[in-house]
């Protein structure tokens, strides 16, 4: 194969759900023109709607935005708005809703967030899925669904709906809480893509039985997450032969948000429904293409819950220059972390957790991990508890502990003998029981008064 790679299929798909003619050419004018036509469209059906957006949206002038500049102007929604108030910010009701989406919870004294989606919104994430999954999938494939969602308007329910349209068979497995049962479904499905998280496709991958799977006999994985370590991309390439794609969604945006094209390097995004923006996470400030802020987005076409400078918490930036896919559509880069998923160590080094993530999935036979940050006596203690199948391999801990300490922020701030590593030790678990948990790293230290 020469010359240019495939051109995204989102953009043949934005150009239709914009209202262009198949003979005319997506332009980047054409989807400035989409984004402030649909824009104004949402701020005045929220603030007609939504008892939140009332109040939130009551100081823009009635003729706002008159431009894309005006953006930065409308006030963010944030995670605890949703979770203080999602019912106000109900635009429909109750009857409309098709599905309610209740978030998993981090602490149990905050309430959680919970979204709602009508028939229609459901319909669009379908089909940015079917569009989306067109780069990776061929008409007649089978997918294996490693994710979770067999109810109606589940993410997995949405998948297999998706592929139905392009002609391809979703087999919804749900997260892999046994490998060896999904390894059975996988060959009895003769499924050739699969769709996961990272550490769950890494974890079959690394099974015995995943390990002697013939080159080729799966061709294209797609992964789903805030963050995709590279160095399970490149694992899953060289042990596979697979094409690794990444996805970028979380709940709040539908699920999908954005997907990589064939020369992946960051995600074209789902801009017929959503618009994007990237700020400076403590002014609020629009960043620059290039510089590195915090995910914010906007749904254009959401009818039960709309969002409006939804705060991600998601860290990343806007590629510069166009894609050499050739489409006008930008691309977001990958995901680098989360703003809440640093922690500053007492050195004043900067951990996160993609850090932790490139340094321990390069260890062979670890399956996943959760870390931990403590107050020591004038030192921090970090520590880390391992999955790995097998806890009879001791070596692997030693790996872990050489790894950590090759992380230039551990190790400085070893050096200054700020932190020390705590135990390092092996899950009592062979395999995370829950499939769809996120590996976080907890800052158990005491947040300093001001
Ligand atoms: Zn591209």
């Amino acid at each position: 194969m020469t010359g240019r790679p495939a051109l995204t299929p989102l953009e043949a798909w934005v150009k239709t759900r914009i209202g262009l003619t198949p003979d005319r050419d997506l332009t980047s004018r054409d989807l400035d023109r989409h984004r402030i036509d649909r824009l104004r469209k949402v701020l005045i059906y929220a603030r007609q709607n939504s008892p939140f957006y009332r109040d939130r949206l009551s100081g823009l002038a009635d003729d706002f935005p008159r431009g894309l500049d005006d953006l930065a102007a409308i006030p963010f929604t944030t995670a605890t708005d949703l979770r203080e108030r999602s019912l106000d910010l109900l635009c429909v009701s109750q009857s409309d809703v098709a599905r309610v989406v209740t978030l998993p919870i981090d602490d149990p004294a905050v309430p959680p967030r919970r979204l709602y989606f009508s028939d229609h919104d459901l319909e669009r994430t379908v089909d940015f899925f079917h569009f989306g999954m067109t780069t990776l999938v061929r008409p007649g494939a089978a997918v294996l669904i490693l994710m979770p969602g067999k109810t109606f308007g589940g993410i997995g329910d949405l998948l297999k709906k998706a592929l139905a349209r392009m002609n391809a068979r979703g087999v919804i497995h749900g997260p892999v809480t046994d490998p060896d049962r999904a390894l059975d479904d996988l060959e009895k499905s003769r499924a050739d893509c699969i769709v996961g998280l990272p550490s769950q496709v890494l974890g079959l991958a690394r099974h015995p039985r995943g390990r002697d799977l013939p080159p080729g006999r799966v061709k294209s994985v797609l992964l789903s997450a805030d963050y995709v370590p590279r160095a399970v991309v490149r694992e899953l390439e060289d042990r596979w032969g697979a094409r690794v794609f990444e996805h970028y969604g979380m709940t709040e945006m539908g699920l999908g948000g954005g997907v990589q094209c064939q020369v992946r390097e960051g995600y074209h995004l789902r801009e017929a429904d959503l618009l994007f923006e990237v700020v400076d996470p403590v002014t609020g400030a629009p960043r620059a293409d290039g510089e590195t802020g915090e995910v914010v987005f906007t749904t254009l076409t959401r009818r039960a819950m709309p969002l409006i400078r939804y705060r991600t918490g998601d860290l990343s930036r806007f590629l510069p220059g166009p894609c050499p896919c050739g489409t006008v559509l930008p691309r977001l880069d990958r995901v680098s972390g989360r703003v809440a998923g640093r922690v500053i160590l007492g050195s004043g080094d900067m951990l996160s957790l993609p850090d932790i993530d490139e340094a321990l999935f390069t260890i062979p036979g670890l399956l996943n991990y959760a870390a931990g940050l403590d107050a020591g006596p004038g030192v921090d203690r970090l520590t880390v508890q391992i999955y790995a199948g097998r806890r009879d391999r001791p070596e692997i801990l030693t790996d872990v502990q050489k790894r950590l300490l090759a992380i230039p922020a551990v190790q400085q701030a070893v050096a200054r003998g700020r932190l020390t590593l705590g135990p390092l030790s092996f899950s009592p678990a062979d395999w995370p029981t829950s499939g769809t948990i996120k590996r976080i790293l907890k800052d158990k230290r005491m947040e300093p008064t001001s």
